[in-house]
């Protein structure tokens, strides 16, 4: 590293004075460049919020007041920062709008509908004072990211305090938060306050909101809401004031202050959001998980006598739910999750999910399912959900598809099975791309989706065909013991199942993750006790085998491929390795052979099925 900067720095000498005559006087015109160790140690910056709230419930205006330290562990110094303003992509001709109005395949619940907004329902968070260390900054709005210049930079293990005054309106709900959503859910408050963009190993991530999605900064979070005495608010974060509030939420007898509003004060240790929702209309009921959270419900009242029932009912399931993870990826850290009723579908959240209440028993468990297990795969393992929305969303169908499988008496053989045909339909429409594309960036939505959901189940699911099931469920527990209160990366869980495995595989995640090759092996020809195989796709893959003999006996056969350096755990019989590049391989059984399937378990996402028996 050093070497390489040194040479950058002379070419540049000898560029800058390559056509001058004065041989004197030769002034570097580049900086002197700093010199950065070779080994890199992990870092993550650091944010301690406190926010005052103070909300008008009748034209859904709010006036915050933030105080946000910040703490720069990165290695470099900072001349800018930036927050994201994700209310102001409700407006009309916002890149939100504008993308969901030009896009091929819309969301439905998007359209055209910001276009159509008027002013009083259109969304903003409008900044009216930035400080920074008590000096007055300058700022820009730009879209829904606000650019700031510093007044003095921020050295590596330099603390700062900026402190922000904003006025705000919460949009019409239209995606993921706003007001009077299709359910009557007053206040969906999800992305709904100046949040400092991330800075990381890869610089800064300043994406616009458009449609997608959330990469945010660790932290602790103190924030007060003073709202109209009948609302009930639900969250992220422990109440700190329950016998002044009451709602559900008191340990003794309430004893609220007189006046119109009531003042809320919550505080989130260790999170990287922060997310409320308030109702009139809420019933809130509460149940201790053993071992685990307390879980908070809170759901309207208005619901129909069979929904209000299903919501009853479900309150242990979500509490098995929190154990199935619990036990299967890692300890739920906090003390506290609740499901509230809001938003336009479900959002996961810190410490809670937002889901639409007028479903099924079957639909508010599996959905529950899904956004629970996102406090995982998302709030406890950060993935930067712009760039890896595979390791978010795959990772998380994969979990809850097994979750639901166990806690439901599904009875799938293979609960990944839907994802598996999804993604072989993706693959074969010509309209996907590599799940390494940001999350905006996607042609159609319907590729963003299945490649997102289903292809990022199967990376998981399929990496238990590679490695061995047992390696895999050991795989994810390490992942999250390692890499959990951080933000990993796609390298991450492949190093981790690595590590576990003893196995090299790293082209497993280039040729699925950053490519769209795909995986077509087949059976040729049997010739007595020969079997001739052919590798049609263009990605490698290690091969299960089952073997009928003429006699009517069976046998299975693994055929190692050889750039993994080793097998997975296995009681079959192990054939020699296939080396990738040669597209035929011949396995000599033991009999004759009747036939032969690949795969039998289908476990391996080949697109071509119809070759893989003879
Ligand atoms: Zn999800």
């Amino acid at each position: 590293m050093k070497q390489f900067f040194i040479s950058i720095l002379s070419l540049s000498l000898l560029a800058s004075c390559g056509g001058s005559k004065e041989y004197t006087t030769i002034t570097p015109t580049v900086p002197v460049i700093p010199n950065t160790p070779a080994t890199s140690t992990y870092w993550q910056q650091h944010v301690d919020y406190t926010m005052d709230i103070d909300m008008d419930v009748n034209d859904y205006q709010y006036q915050g007041k933030q105080t946000l330290v910040y703490t720069n562990n990165s290695p470099d110094v900072l001349n800018k920062v930036f927050y994201h303003l994700y209310f102001n992509a409700f407006q009309p001709g916002s890149e939100m709008d504008v993308r969901s109005r030009t896009i091929t395949d819309p969301d439905a619940r998007v359209g055209d509908r910001i276009s159509k907004l008027s002013p009083d329902e259109i969304g903003y968070i409008k900044v009216n004072s930035l400080k920074q260390n008590g000096t007055a900054l300058t700022y820009d709005t730009v879209g829904t990211i606000l650019e700031v210049e510093l007044a003095k930079p921020i050295q590596p293990g330099e603390r700062v305090t900026f402190d922000m005054l904003f006025d705000a309106q919460v949009p019409v709900q239209i995606r993921r938060s706003g007001r009077n959503n299709k359910e009557g859910v007053a206040l969906s408050m999800t992305q709904w306050y100046p949040k400092l963009a991330e800075y990381d190993f890869e610089g800064w991530h300043t994406d616009p909101y458009i449609g997608r999605e959330f990469h945010g900064v660790w932290g602790n979070f103190d924030v007060t809401i003073h709202i109209d005495k009948t609302y009930v608010v639900g969250g992220t974060g422990y109440l700190q004031n329950p016998n002044e509030v009451g709602h559900g939420y008191e340990t003794s007898t309430v004893n609220r202050p007189d006046g119109e509003k009531l003042t809320w004060h919550f505080v989130a240790p260790n999170v990287h959001d922060f997310t409320w929702a308030a109702d009139p209309e809420y019933i809130h009921d509460t149940l201790k998980s053993s071992n685990g959270p307390t879980l908070h419900f809170l759901y309207k009242k208005t619901l129909d006598k069979e929904k209000l029932n299903y919501w009853k009912k479900f309150q242990p399931k979500a509490a098995e739910l929190i154990q199935y993870y619990s036990e299967h990826i890692g300890t739920y850290p906090y003390k506290q999750y609740s499901v509230i009723q809001g938003g336009d579908g479900g959002m996961e959240y810190a410490m809670c999910t937002l889901i639409t209440g007028d479903r099924s028993f079957g639909s508010l468990v599996g959905v529950t399912a899904h956004e629970m297990a996102h406090t995982w795969f998302q709030f406890l393992l950060a993935t930067n959900e712009t760039k890896h929305e595979w390791m978010d969303e795959g990772f998380t169908s994969y979990i809850s598809d097994f979750a639901m499988n166990d806690i439901m008496n599904e009875g799938k053989e293979n609960p990944a099975a839907s994802a598996y045909k999804n993604y072989i339909y993706l693959a074969k429409s010509g309209k996907e791309q590599p799940l390494s594309t940001q999350a905006d960036r996607y042609q159609f939505n319907q590729a963003y989706s299945i490649s997102a959901y289903s292809k990022g189940e199967v990376f998981l699911s399929q990496l238990g065909y590679v490695i061995g099931e047992e390696n895999l469920k050991t795989t994810i527990k390490k992942y999250f013991n390692d890499f959990s209160f951080k933000h990993p990366r796609p390298i991450d869980i492949i190093r981790s199942a690595e590590k576990v495995s003893g196995l090299e595989l790293d082209w497993y995640l280039i040729d699925f993750t950053q490519t769209t090759n795909t995986i077509d092996y087949g059976v040729k020809v049997i010739n007595g006790e020969n079997i001739t195989l052919e590798r049609i796709g263009l990605m490698p893959m290690p091969l299960d085998l089952t073997v009928t003999y003429t006699d009517g006996t069976t046998e299975d056969f693994y055929i190692p491929l050889q750039m993994m350096r080793g097998e997975k755990p296995t009681t079959v019989t192990i054939a020699p390795d296939w080396a990738w590049a040669y597209p035929v391989y011949t396995l000599k059984a033991n009999k004759a052979v009747k036939s032969v399937q690949i795969d039998p378990k289908e476990l391996m996402a080949d697109i071509n099925k119809e070759n893989n028996k003879m």
